[in-house]
């Protein structure tokens, strides 16, 4: 999938993803102005306003990281959860 590049004006989209493995697994994108995208089986779900914190669990190595959205885009890998096999 090639990468998009951003038109004029509009905020840069960023991958939020665990580097656990190659390639890396996506958690949400994210941009600039603070707007997150997490996309739910089939749906994407599109989140504004002040959001603070999110907490994602990486399906695949059960890692939860946190996204600080108002320092756009520190991510903190907090805990590791046992994965479901
Ligand atoms: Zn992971």
């Amino acid at each position: 999938m090639p990468d998009r590049q951003p038109h004029r004006g509009e905020a840069t989209s960023r991958r939020w993803e665990c580097r656990c493995c190659d390639p890396p697994v996506l958690l949400a994108m994210y941009d600039s102005d603070g707007q997150i995208q997490i996309k739910i089986r089939d749906r994407f779900y599109r989140f504004y306003g002040s959001l603070g914190r999110v907490h994602a669990t990486c399906p695949r190595c059960g890692t939860v990281h946190e996204l600080d959205l108002e320092k756009t885009g520190h991510d903190t890998a907090l805990a590791k959860l046992p994965t479901q096999s």
